[in-house]
C-alpha cells in the first residue's frame, strides 16, 4: 500500500512504516500541494481533516478519512479499509523515521552502533539503509505487539458488525 499521509498523521505514518507500509508524511505542506502530490505520485491520501479529503475527492485524488481518536482506533479503520495485516514481520518493515525499507543485518555488523546489553540480549537487528538508525525487537516491542493486537480486535469487531 502507498499512502501519503498529512501533517497530523505522524504517530500513525510511523505505526504503518512498521507494518511495510510505505507511507509519505509532511508536515508543512499546503492542502493543495498534498493534493497535487498524491495526484503525481498515485498516493492514497490520509487525513483527518474533512475539508482536505473534500477537496482531494473533488479532484479525483483517492482519500481516506481517518476518525478515530486513538492511535489504536485509527489503525484499526485503516486496516479494515485498505486490508493491511496488523502482525509485526520486521523484514517487512520500513523505517518509521524515513520510509526505506529495513535490512536484516548481523549482529556484528551494528556492535558498534547498539548499547552492550542490548548486544547480549538480542539477537536480531535491522538497519535502515537511509537513515542508519538500527532497530531490535526490544523491551518496548510488548508494548507494539499489545496495541497491534487491540487494533486487531477492534478491527474484527468493526466488520462483523457490519
Ligand atoms: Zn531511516
Amino acid at each position: 500500500m502507498r499512502f501519503l499521509a498529512d501533517g497530523m498523521l505522524g504517530k500513525l505514518t510511523r505505526w504503518l512504516r512498521m507494518l511495510g507500509c510505505d507511507v509519505e508524511y509532511y508536515n508543512d505542506l499546503e492542502d493543495d500541494k498534498l493534493i497535487e502530490l498524491a495526484a503525481k505520485s498515485g498516493r492514497t491520501l490520509l487525513t483527518r481533516d474533512q475539508e482536505l479529503f473534500r477537496k482531494a475527492s473533488t479532484h479525483g485524488v483517492e482519500a481516506f478519512m481517518i476518525t478515530g481518536a486513538t492511535e489504536t482506533e485509527k489503525l484499526a479503520e485503516i486496516a479494515e479499509r485498505f486490508h493491511i495485516n496488523l502482525e509485526l514481520n520486521s523484514d517487512n518493515s520500513r523505517c518509521p523515521r524515513c520510509n526505506a525499507k529495513l535490512n536484516s543485518v548481523s549482529k556484528e555488523k551494528v556492535l558498534d552502533r547498539i548499547p552492550q546489553s542490548t548486544s547480549r540480549f538480542y539477537n536480531r537487528f535491522w538497519v535502515c539503509p537511509n537513515c542508519g538508525k538500527v532497530y531490535w525487537q526490544g523491551s518496548h516491542w510488548r508494548k507494539i505487539t499489545r496495541k497491534l493486537s487491540e487494533a486487531k480486535k477492534l478491527a474484527e469487531l468493526s466488520s462483523s458488525s457490519r
